[in-house]
């Protein structure tokens, strides 16, 4: 930190505090991710300076020559990246994302099919809660209580029972490969458009570790900032010239003002590293490392929701362990392990309880983490869980976190 410290002592100390935060424990949370310093440098830059609502060349202000340099930059990597023809950088998150391209889609009250929360989907995907679930009439598909996998044929006969305007496919908390054709064809079967959010396997698609939903889907939603490894923001792909008018105007002026051309930027910088070979060598290791973790966790007792994982995260069920999620994202947080509580398909507690955790590999695999290493994280989750009352244990855990840690330094370059 250079000016911060005089300027604002109290801001720069609690940046300093957050930088410590992730270099003293593991980041198991499957959402998350560490930048670039190249991304941070970008989204730190003096295009948060700038006013430009509009699209580049079509812009409500002026001067927006350089920042048209950097979102063509974005929206043409993005269509590189993904295989799409037309892209919209421009929403501040996924949720936004999300929100822009229902709108393009959807008349207020129309039905939509989506994943529920509690069995994977995310809260924009029809949550009560959430605008979603109050602004559309929303229909769910879970997973099969025996295989924990999607049921497709469920799918097909919930499609075929509510006749939706839209089916969503995507999650946050489903640790096996999505069959984005399958689906797909399911929508073409009842009249309906098909999108998905590809938010959390951004980074497995871009590298080809999973099968692409860009050739299948009329839309394709996504964040930048989880296995992407962008800044924190949202993005929408189609490959239809009519959606894509739609979009834009659905994003802007329907949702949003002035885009947030520093994250832009850092959204350009971060999909040109995707494009690099080294970015798919790392995600390589993002699924190996997120297996080794599972059997790490199976070998250790716990059980994984569908047997295991075909992504970058597992969703673990500490039935066996008996202690609830909310308390065991507490005792793994005490031993250095950040992870956080999840409902489990057939969840009995509360979705401020649950019965599970969430744990992904995106984070520690951009540290160094080997698959040696993240199996060694298995098995100390499972020593922690099942050791709750022990002290002497517990403490033993934190040893062996700390010497993982040291021996992958984050952000050395960083001198807060
Ligand atoms: N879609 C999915 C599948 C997600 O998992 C998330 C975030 O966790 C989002 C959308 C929302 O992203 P954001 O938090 O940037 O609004």
């Amino acid at each position: 930190l250079t000016y911060l410290p005089e300027a604002d002592p109290a801001v720069a100390d609690a940046l300093r505090q957050e930088l410590a935060r992730e270099r003293d424990s593991v980041e198991l949370i499957a959402s998350e991710n560490f930048t670039s310093p190249a991304v941070l440098e970008a989204v730190g830059s003096v295009l948060t300076n700038k006013y430009a609502e509009g699209y580049p060349r079509k812009r409500y202000y002026g001067g927006c020559e350089k920042v048209d340099i950097v979102e063509d930059l974005a929206r043409d990597r993005a269509c590189a990246l993904f295989g799409a023809n037309f892209a919209n950088v421009q929403p501040h998150c996924g949720a936004n994302a999300n929100f822009g391209a229902y709108t393009a889609l959807l008349e207020l009250g129309d039905t939509v099919l989506g994943m529920s929360l509690d069995q994977g989907g995310h809260l924009t995907h029809g949550s009560p809660v959430n605008f979603s679930g109050r602004y559309y009439n929303f229909a769910s598909y879970g997973v099969d209580p025996e295989t924990e996998t999607i049921d497709y044929d469920e799918v097909e006969r919930i499609a075929k029972e509510v006749r939706p305007k839209l089916i969503v496919g995507g999650a946050s908390a489903y640790p096996r490969i999505i069959d984005f054709e399958r689906m797909a064809a399911i929508a073409r079967e009842v009249d309906a458009y098909f999108m998905v959010d590809m938010a959390h396997i951004a980074g497995l698609v871009a590298a080809g570790a999973h099968p692409s939903p860009v050739p299948h889907a009329d839309v394709v939603t996504s964040t930048s900032h989880k296995t992407l490894r962008g800044p924190r923001g949202g993005f929408i792909l189609t490959n239809d010239e009519g959606i894509a008018k739609r979009i834009d105007k659905a994003v802007f002026p329907g949702a949003q003002g002035g885009p947030l051309m520093h994250v832009i930027a850092g959204k350009a910088v971060a999909f040109g590293e995707a494009q690099q070979p080294a970015y798919k060598e790392y995600i390589a290791r993002v699924v190996e490392n997120a297996r080794a973790l599972g059997q790490g966790m199976l070998d250790g007792g716990l059980r994984l929701v569908s047997g295991g994982t075909d992504n970058h995260l597992c969703l673990v069920d500490l039935t066996a362990a008996d202690v609830t999620g909310k308390d065991a994202e507490k005792l793994l947080e005490g031993v250095g392990l950040t992870v956080n509580k999840n409902a489990i398909p057939n969840e009995t507690r509360s979705p401020f309880v649950t019965s599970g955790i969430r744990v992904g590999s995106a984070a520690a695999t951009t540290r160094g983490f080997t698959a040696d290493d993240f199996y060694e994280v298995g098995q100390l989750i499972a020593a922690t869980v099942f050791n709750a009352e022990n002290d002497a244990k517990l403490a033993d855990v934190r040893a062996k976190v700390d010497a993982l840690l040291a021996a992958h330094p984050l952000y050395p370059e960083l001198d807060y």
